[in-house]
């Protein structure tokens, strides 16, 4: 055992392939159905919004998947990321546990969302696609994006919830700056906006709303433009998978093999991108490797949510998919500072979960904020808010490993840094943040909203 701090790999020992989970699936996968026919959807329909090649992947069956050269060259530009050991942290909280987290916010837009966005911005690029709309929240998968498109000189535009888009300017900024166009969702760009608009013209916007306002600017574009997606589907956790494939290989030149391995969940893509290749390892090695889901109670999708058909999303545009979901009316509690507000989950880990192949788990918004507290002050990141559930889950495990007298080996991926959610960093000091746990009977109430699906999804 060393007291090496820092798994760095070469330029060279950067993976040549994604691990794509379909082929080793132990649970079919259900179908994915067209939200107007309810028929499960056919890649004609999926065209409209991605090119050919991203939709192969989504339903592939081979085990691996080449990872394209001119992709490898820009992953470089911030790939292999670095592997530690949280040895401050294990002291702090005077634990026998072993502590490793994976940095995935050292990519020049802060977190692991680029992993996606250039394979995406590569293939449209080879596609002949001319730009990309999308949608963002707070910012970090549109940055991710507007950062991707600059590399394969495709244009972007981006649909900014109006509410964010006046509060929290420093992502559009950096958008604006990597070249992207950034609107305020509503806008009067298109016929869904222009309809939210009529009804109020002061809305504030939502994910939802600005979801539909992509969807529909790439779907009336006569196929120049195609929309861009920065999570839940296949093809987004597949390109996620190179975080677990380096952590494999960082974890070996660490000596050791992790016990349980953590992720925070939003739509899926960062714990899928470093739990699928070790439960790769499960399935095919033997290994025997936890795998643990980490959400907030104020969107428990997972852990409270009702496994069934729902729309992707609340325009009811997006396909229907078989997911744990809070229903897809669905509206994250103003005083959730912590992100991770979808109300779905990607259907395969949904799957698996309802299986048992992964666990998950639940925290406060109060106590996440105090992880990553600790954390930055033990270790110096400043972790995004949303990574914190995965610090605040980690930091759960190695002490109970204390109290067992366990030398548990810990792995979490931290997903990104919180450089620009100070705001949140700056009500949870002030005191102006309170734990909140999504009421039952919201949950009960929009189960009543399903999508009637036929008997054979
Ligand atoms: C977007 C984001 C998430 C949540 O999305 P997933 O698809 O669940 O990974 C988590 N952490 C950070 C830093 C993000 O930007």
């Amino acid at each position: 055992m060393t007291d090496q701090t820092r798994f760095i790999l070469n330029e060279s020992d950067l993976p040549r392939a994604w691990y794509n989970l379909n082929a080793d699936m132990p649970v079919p996968p259900a179908p994915v159905l067209n939200p107007q026919t309810m028929e499960p959807v056919t890649p004609d329909f999926l065209n409209v919004l991605f090119p050919m090649e991203l939709i192969m992947q989504e339903v592939s069956g081979d085990r691996y998947i080449d990872i394209p050269e001119e992709v490898r060259e820009i992953y470089k530009m911030y790939r292999p990321s670095p592997l530690l050991r949280a040895r401050r942290l294990e002291k702090v909280l005077d634990t026998p546990a072993h502590i490793y987290f994976k940095y995935e916010g050292v990519s020049p837009s802060g977190s692991h969302k680029p992993n996606t966005a250039i394979p995406q911005a590569f293939y449209n690029k080879a596609d002949g696609t001319k730009a990309l709309t999308t949608e963002t929240g707070a910012g970090q998968w549109g940055s991710a994006l507007a950062f991707a498109c600059k590399f394969f000189d495709l244009d972007l535009e981006v649909y900014m919830v109006k509410v964010s888009y006046h509060q929290k300017p420093y992502r559009r900024i950096l958008m604006e700056t990597y070249g992207a166009h950034v609107f305020a969702s509503p806008t009067d760009r298109t016929q869904f906006g222009r309809s939210i608009l009529a009804g109020d013209a002061d809305s504030p916007g939502s994910l939802g709303i600005a979801i539909a306002e992509a969807v529909e600017a790439a779907a009336t574009s006569g196929g120049t433009k195609k929309y861009g997606i920065g999570s839940v589907l296949n093809h987004v956790l597949l390109h996620q998978t190179i975080v677990g494939e380096e952590a494999i290989k960082q974890m070996d030149l660490a000596g050791e093999y992790p016990d349980v391995v953590v992720g925070c969940v939003g739509g899926g893509s960062n714990f899928a991108g470093i739990a699928y290749p070790f439960l790769r390892q499960n399935l095919l090695d033997g290994q025997q490797t936890r795998l643990l889901a980490i959400e907030p109670t104020a969107s428990p999708s997972l852990t409270r949510g009702v496994y069934t058909f729902d729309y992707g999303d609340s325009a009811k545009m997006a396909p229907i998919v078989k997911m744990y979901t809070l229903g897809h009316d669905f509206v994250p509690p103003p005083i959730h500072a912590g992100g991770l507000r979808y109300h779905g989950m990607a259907p395969s880990l949904c799957a698996l979960y309802d299986a048992g192949y992964i666990e998950a788990k639940a925290v406060h918004q109060l106590a996440t904020f105090e992880a990553a507290i600790t954390f930055s002050q033990a270790e110096g990141i400043l972790p995004a808010p949303e990574s914190a559930h995965a610090i605040r889950g980690a930091i759960d495990e190695a002490l109970d490993a204390k109290e067992k007298g366990e030398e548990r080996v810990i792995l979490f991926n931290l997903s990104g840094h919180g450089h620009f959610d100070l705001g949140a960093y700056e009500a949870y000091l002030g005191r102006e943040l309170e734990d909140y746990a999504y009421p039952e009977a919201d949950i009960q109430q929009a189960m009543e909203k399903l999508p009637e699906v036929p008997a054979f999804a």
